[in-house]
């Protein structure tokens, strides 16, 4: 399943910054994915709305957003599951409440509900 893009980045001077060409790149913007081009670019991204593209549209080896759970390079969550329409489902969990982008970092699991998946997994061998 290839990842769809909602917004990409036309900021020129992230244009002109040299394409990292899908080594990361990935932003949540606004609870969808986003992706910036440009290698070494600050966060002024100007985001204009795809449609939603799949990611192999804007760079030729794409960068994948599956199910799992990512963190950012702020520290927060991110949850990314499948919702029953077939369409990534992105959830922050970000407890500084900031808005904003998002920086898409490594992947902390297979799981898009770690860590809680583990938790209420001990709730449960609590219950019997
Ligand atoms: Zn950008």
């Amino acid at each position: 399943m290839s990842t769809i893009v909602h917004y990409e980045c036309r900021n020129l001077d992230h244009l002109r910054a040299g394409s990292r060409r899908g080594n990361g790149g990935l932003v949540i913007h606004h609870g969808s994915v986003g992706y910036c081009d440009g290698l070494h670019v600050d966060g002024a991204h100007r985001w204009v709305a795809t449609g939603g593209v799949p990611i192999e549209f804007l760079v030729e080896s794409a960068p994948t957003i599956d199910t799992g759970t990512y963190r950012t390079s702020e520290g927060a969550l991110i949850h990314v599951r499948p919702s029953q329409t077939g369409k990534t489902l992105v959830e922050v969990d970000d407890p500084s409440g900031k808005r904003g982008d998002l920086r898409v970092a490594v992947k902390l699991s297979d799981d898009p509900d770690w860590p809680d998946g583990s938790s209420s997994h001990m709730t449960l061998l609590h219950a019997d």
